[in-house]
């Protein structure tokens, strides 16, 4: 099946033709330029940006493709979660091109996108698969019986979100935003040892009742506390070194628990996903622990990783062959949809 897939739920829109498995095109607008001089995403900034980007991208994405829009058979748009009159412009968008061309719709959960756009790189999931789901707003362990099943929640962030504890340090460092491709940049000139930062729910009593969540607020807070020191000593602040001491802390945790994941649940399989999978160090070390630990590793190319409208073509394609049925075309943008609702 051909089916275009729309995403606005934070500053991307995004918008994807995916034929099966086949991706065809994905054309992104971001109004990430607009937020900057803000230090985070505005929403209602946000909101307008999409509704101007809507249809200029669904030509170009068309064009990128060479297709036309009434070869499409289905139309698949994130609902949620995400911010909320963000999401209205993707849904009202959706609902109207569906109807206009007489095709089904179908209400999709951001966080399974991030996971389904896997299958457009390294084709179907092994059932099941771990999911190490990080990016802006979520970080999260989970098992994937399939991509258009039901997730299970193994543990996640009791506070901050990776991508967000990327984006709060950037900003201690003087960096730009968002954070995490810059973070990463400089941590590639620093010493990862340089500062030995904590990392959250670790200890041994943490592994016992928080064995698969993680907490990056104490970490951002260390950071904190060690920069606002220098500062107060008059002495520079290494920032590559904090960067890459940062970073390390973060991608030991999450690489660490999400292997523990696969070797306590029999899984050989591990696919990590979401903005946060774009990080260079995540990868490498990812690859490294799944190497020694018997596991094949699916990460998506870093522009798949961060959103886009690719992610929702591609979990819209699954529901399509899977058979499913689409949604009713009274469904509502959701901004906390449940990680577990994988369609509405
Ligand atoms: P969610 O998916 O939870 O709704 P979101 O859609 O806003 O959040 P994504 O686009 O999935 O977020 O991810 C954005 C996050 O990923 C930002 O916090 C950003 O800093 C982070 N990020 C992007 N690239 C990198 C990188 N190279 N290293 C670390 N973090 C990165
Ligand atoms: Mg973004
Ligand atoms: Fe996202």
């Amino acid at each position: 099946p051909l089916v275009l897939g729309i995403e606005t739920s934070c500053d991307e829109t995004g918008v994807g033709l995916v034929r099966g498995r086949t991706l065809l095109a994905d054309a992104i607008a971001s109004s990430v330029d607009e937020h900057a001089r803000f230090g985070g995403v505005v929403p209602e900034v946000a909101s307008r940006a999409h509704l101007e980007a809507m249809v200029p991208t669904i030509e170009r994405s068309c064009e990128k493709a060479g297709v036309r829009l009434a070869d499409v058979d289905a139309v698949a748009v994130t609902t949620g979660p995400g911010l909320a009159g963000a999401l209205m412009v993707g849904v009202a968008a959706a609902k109207a091109l569906a109807l206009a061309l007489g095709k089904p719709v179908y209400g999709v959960n951001h966080l399974a996108a991030h996971v389904a756009v896997d299958v457009l790189e390294h084709g179907p999931l092994p059932s099941p698969t771990a999911a190490l789901l990080v990016s802006g707003g979520h970080s999260s362990l989970l098992l994937v019986p399939d991509v258009t099943a039901e997730v299970v929640p193994l543990g996640s962030t009791v506070d901050d979100a990776a991508g967000e504890a990327f984006d709060k340090v950037a900003r201690l460092l003087g960096l730009g935003f968002p954070g995490g491709p810059y973070v990463d940049r400089a941590a590639r000139n620093g010493d990862p040892a340089y500062v030995s930062f904590p990392r959250g729910l670790t200890a041994p009593h943490d592994m016992r009742e928080h064995r698969f969540d993680f907490s990056f607020s104490g970490l951002k807070t260390a950071v904190a506390r060690w920069v606002e020191q220098r500062q107060a000593e008059g002495t520079p602040v290494p920032v590559d070194d904090v960067a890459a001491a940062f970073q390390e802390a973060v991608v030991d945790v999450l690489t660490r628990k999400a292997v523990l994941a696969c070797s306590e649940n029999g899984v050989d399989s591990l696919l990590v996903g979401g903005g946060v999978a774009a990080n260079s160090r995540l990868r490498a070390l990812a690859q490294e622990r799944c190497d020694a630990a018997g596991i094949t590793l699916r990460v998506p190319r870093p522009g798949l990783c961060t959103d886009n409208g690719a992610m929702v073509a591609a979990l819209g394609a699954e529901l399509v062959m899977a058979g499913r049925a689409p949604s009713p075309l009274e469904f509502a943008a959701d901004s906390s949809l449940p990680i577990t609702t994988v369609t509405v």
